[in-house]
């Protein structure tokens, strides 16, 4: 009996580990990519190793992509993008166009799709005034600086005294498209504040936040020590509003705390939004080529809680951040347990 092959759509961390555990089962894998190379967001992170690993995850992504590449069950096509898809009875074809117009096509037994998400666009919450005043940036934006520069103070070299955080930015909003958690931003700011201390034993860092995430292990633990052995502020209360003095050059925050009853205004020389997640850009459009069903956030559906992955179209299965947000390990692990129910699948 031949091969099975099995498409996957997206080159993320859960793509990555789907078509590993599907090619390590004995399947042919094609993994497509829309963008240049694999890797998605958690392969533009920097690593915040201090003395120890602060198990960010990140660079499980590089041993992921080098594990497929060096994998013989699989191949990978980059800037490809899904054009049509029909049933051919026992499988799929599925149809894909690069950006020079040339055609591709794919005889499939099984598609995963692992589109993943896409980062809040902090522009919308103009009240912290990201791209509009100097000093303001999105935790995406910190991590990738320091990534390409190879330490915070090489990625941001004026003298920094005062860093604020502000924690549910665009996540547990009164917007019903963002009143969920981005099970994610506590967690992160957290190695990031304790990575910048190691950088800057002096400076005041704050984390202003409404909520503090309440799964993800170790987290309480974390933060307690962040705060008794690092000097790090929780201060409760969501900023109303941030703005530039023209004199200081400093951004200045506006913040009501329940503690402190007055609103109050704190000068900090850098402020970072932990933005959340939200439903992948072509998430509406693949919903429609592959005749799936989307969450109420408008995430990819996972039809049955009792087998991971499985949608609405028999054959056709969904895997990581585009099922909803989760971090690294989380998508990960989910992606595994994915990858079984499409074995399972290709069995019957
Ligand atoms: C600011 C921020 C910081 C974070 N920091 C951490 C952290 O420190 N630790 C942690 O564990 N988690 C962190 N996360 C979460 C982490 O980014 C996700 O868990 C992880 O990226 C999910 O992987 P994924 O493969 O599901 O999705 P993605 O990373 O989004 O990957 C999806 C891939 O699919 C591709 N794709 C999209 N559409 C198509 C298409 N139509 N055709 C083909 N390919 C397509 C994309 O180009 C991309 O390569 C953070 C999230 C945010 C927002
Ligand atoms: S898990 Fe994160 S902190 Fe630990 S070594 Fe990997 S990239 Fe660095
Ligand atoms: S993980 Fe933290 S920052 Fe993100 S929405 Fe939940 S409570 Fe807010």
């Amino acid at each position: 009996m031949g091969k099975d092959n099995v498409l996957v759509l997206g080159g993320g961390i859960a793509g990555l580990t789907s078509a590993l555990e599907l090619a390590e089962s004995g399947s042919q894998v094609f993994l497509i990519e829309k963008e240049a190379e694999v890797g998605g967001y958690a392969g533009k992170y920097c690593c915040k190793a201090q003395e120890d690993c602060q198990k960010c995850g990140a660079c499980f992504v590089a041993q992921a992509i080098d594990d497929v590449n060096n994998h013989p069950n699989i191949s990978v096509f980059c800037g490809l993008k899904i054009n049509s898809f029909q049933s051919t009875g026992d499988g799929f074809k599925v149809n894909f166009v690069n950006d020079r117009g040339e055609k591709s096509g794919f005889d499939v037994n099984a598609v995963v799709v692992a589109t993943g998400f896409k980062p809040f666009d902090a522009t919308e919450r103009q009240e912290y005034g990201y791209k509009v005043y100097d000093g303001i940036y999105t935790a995406l934006d910190l991590d990738e600086k320091v990534r390409e520069k190879g330490s915070f103070t090489y990625a941001f070299p004026k003298p920094v005294e005062r860093i604020a955080f502000i924690q549910c930015v665009g996540s547990r909003s009164d917007n019903p498209q963002q009143d969920y958690c981005c099970r994610v931003g506590c967690m992160y700011a957290v190695r990031m504040a304790s990575m910048i201390r190691e950088e800057l034993p002096e400076a005041a860092i704050d984390i202003y936040y409404m909520d503090l995430q309440n799964f993800g292990k170790g987290f309480m633990e974390y933060k307690n020590d962040c705060i008794t052995d690092k000097n790090i502020n929780f201060i409760l209360g969501r900023p109303a509003k941030t703005y530039f003095h023209p004199i200081s050059k400093k951004v200045i925050l506006k913040h009501e705390s329940p503690a402190e009853g007055e609103p109050q205004e704190h000068e900090y020389d850098l402020v970072f939004l932990s933005i959340g997640s939200q439903p992948g850009e072509d998430t509406g459009s693949i919903a429609e080529i592959l005749n799936l069903q989307l969450t109420e956030d408008s995430f990819f559906m996972n039809e049955d809680s009792l087998n991971p992955g499985v949608t609405s179209q028999k054959g056709v299965f969904v895997a990581g951040a585009c099922t909803g947000p989760r971090d690294i390990a989380a998508s990960m692990q989910q992606a595994k347990s994915v990858s079984l129910s499409v074995i399972d699948y290709l069995k019957k």
